[in-house]
């Protein structure tokens, strides 16, 4: 990291899980399911580990063969242009390796990446590690916020972001960790400027398959003019509630990926090669059963769609409003109401947001993670009154949850 604030952001999420595991919380903190994976996808593991001695050696380097293959088969489909398996993937350590090559591979010094926020903590680091500069645009709250549709994008705004050395556009979509689902309009808006401006888009999907109450997912690639200049970033993790298995992919055209390759081949070289056959089993079996109430892309949704209902009638027994995500892992809420007593000497020079949930979980062993932190030091303070809540955890553990807000509430 150069510079200080990126050091501090780096850290965060690193210090928020560790203080959960240090005082034992309920974890709503960290986005990881604490349930198992479908049966198909262990199964799958299960039969990769013992599928002789070629599972378990080096495979590919840009990807195991069966999984760019599967991956290509799939995404044509969703995108709605025919992905070459060898040339536009690129099967990376989780979608965190794929953001990492992205931005290594195609913002050089002095390059303006516009993110647009709040964001997945990690791309401010990555852009200035890159050499880049991050520049800013808030999603904001409208009159009403109930859910997260109405956190909204300025065309205006971004639009007067925009410079002579403007390189990328990144987004989220559903976002961590507000669960907004970009509409198509406002992705066509984003993709306008990206054409005019000949600007790439970075586009992180990894919950596109967690939307909610008819949200639908659009992938910005799948946009006219989009293709050639948007890196779509997944990850089977959050696709297959194995987040522990760390395999993600960029995917995009070959001229771009060639670059994300050099950066991969240099760095990591390939990813373990178990883990990518259990994930290419689960593309094809998903690519059978997509559309059907069998498919696992069709359950896990539905089956998260009543943790989100049961968080939210638990914040609000306890008079927290949450906004309703329309996707995703999480849920956040505004605590500005609650009454509490921060006078922990430790933390008085830190935002509110954080002083709280250090607080939450050390008194109240409640692990969440502070929401400022998915602002940039600009915007951080106008945010600092919200806390995220991951709702995919067993109803054991949000039932634990419950009680704790109930106690002291
Ligand atoms: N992008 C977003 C928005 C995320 O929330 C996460 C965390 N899972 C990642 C990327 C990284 O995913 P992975 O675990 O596959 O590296
Ligand atoms: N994506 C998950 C989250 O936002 C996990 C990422 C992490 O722990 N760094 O909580």
């Amino acid at each position: 990291c150069k510079n200080t604030q990126s050091d501090l952001l780096c850290a965060n999420r690193v210090e928020f899980t560790q203080l959960a595991a240090d005082y034992k919380a309920v974890n709503l903190g960290q986005g990881f399911p604490d349930f198992s994976p479908p049966q198909f996808i262990q199964d799958a593991f299960c039969a990769a580990l013992n599928g002789g001695p070629s599972m378990h050696q080096y495979t590919r380097a840009f990807g195991h063969p069966r999984l760019v293959k599967s991956l290509a088969r799939f995404f044509s489909r969703t995108v709605g242009h025919e992905i070459d398996p060898l040339d536009d993937i690129l099967v990376t350590v989780g979608a965190y390796q794929a953001l990492f090559c992205a931005f290594q591979a195609l913002i050089d010094d002095g390059d303006e990446v516009i993110i647009i926020e709040p964001f997945f903590d990690c791309y401010q680091p990555m852009a200035l590690m890159a050499g880049g500069n991050a520049v800013y645009v808030p999603l904001r709250p409208g009159s009403a916020v109930l859910s997260s549709g109405d956190w909204v994008l300025s065309a205006e705004e971004l639009t007067s972001k925009i410079t002579p050395r403007t390189k990328a556009i990144v987004i989220n979509t559903p976002n961590n960790p507000l669960g907004k689902v970009y509409q198509l309009e406002e992705l066509q808006m984003i993709a306008d400027l990206c054409v005019k401006h000949d600007l790439l888009c970075f586009s992180d999907e990894v919950y596109e398959w967690l939307t909610y109450d008819g949200a639908k997912h659009v992938k910005i690639a799948s946009l006219p003019g989009m293709w050639e200049r948007t890196v779509t970033i997944g990850s089977a993790g959050k696709t297959f509630s194995a987040t522990g298995w760390k395999v993600g992919w960029a995917i995009s055209s070959g001229n771009i990926i060639k670059h994300l390759k050099v950066v991969h081949q240099n760095s990591v070289y390939h990813c373990a090669t178990a883990a990518q056959e259990a994930v290419a089993c689960g593309f094809e079996t998903e690519f059978e059963l997509f559309g059907t109430p069998e498919s696992y892309f069709h359950q896990l949704p539905a089956m998260l769609h009543h943790k989100r209902q049961k968080l939210a009638s638990c914040l609000q027994s306890v008079g927290l409003q949450p906004i309703m995500p329309e996707g995703g892992y999480f849920m956040i809420t505004d605590i500005s109401s609650v009454k509490c007593d921060l006078n922990d000497e430790s933390t008085k020079y830190e935002s509110y947001d954080f002083r709280f949930v250090k607080w939450l979980t050390k008194e109240k062993g409640l692990a969440t993670i502070p929401v400022s932190a998915f602002f940039s030091p600009e915007h951080s303070k106008e945010f600092d009154k919200y806390i995220r809540f991951c709702f995919v955890k067993e109803n054991a553990t949000l039932d634990a949850a419950e009680n704790i807000l109930k106690k002291w509430n």
